[in-house]
């Protein structure tokens, strides 16, 4: 059982998603897990592998990846964005992550970060009339 959000909660969050990608092709989820005993990143990167991320057209997944119990987090975009963007592009994100998880926000947190990564990725990766989700909104929980 996963005890880091509510069902509204939850579900306040997969709107989060559903409304930043109707601004941008990028691909956003959220993966929650209690612990992370790696290297962040490196786990990051690893569970966007597991999810099968990098499999979008224009390479322009992004993964939140949060260890709540450990609060630690990271936010990686896909290749296609890394080409794109300048370095400090998750800066602003991430200071809202780490503003609003060090209180145990992490509902408010996440909406407000994947919100603006709506915003900031319509302007490198605006959305087609055509868009596809290519990938599920919901969120993923590791038990
Ligand atoms: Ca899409
Ligand atoms: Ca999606």
């Amino acid at each position: 059982m996963h005890t880091i959000f509510n069902k509204s909660e939850e579900q306040r969050i997969v709107e989060a998603i559903k409304q930043a990608e109707d601004n941008t092709s990028g691909e956003i989820r959220v993966h929650i897990e209690e612990h992370c005993k790696y290297d962040v990143v490196d786990r990051a990167v690893n569970v966007f592998e597991g999810l099968g991320m990098a499999k979008t057209d224009l390479r322009n997944g992004v993964l939140f990846y949060i260890a709540f119990k450990d609060k630690k987090f990271a936010v990686i975009g896909d290749k296609g964005i890394n080409e794109k963007v300048p370095e400090n592009f998750w800066n602003e994100i991430k200071e809202i992550l780490r503003a609003h998880f060090k209180e145990s926000r992490f509902t408010d947190g996440l909406v407000k970060g994947i919100a603006l990564a709506g915003v900031q990725l319509g302007q490198h990766f605006p959305r087609k009339h055509d868009d596809k989700d290519e990938l599920t909104n919901t969120i993923s929980f590791n038990h």
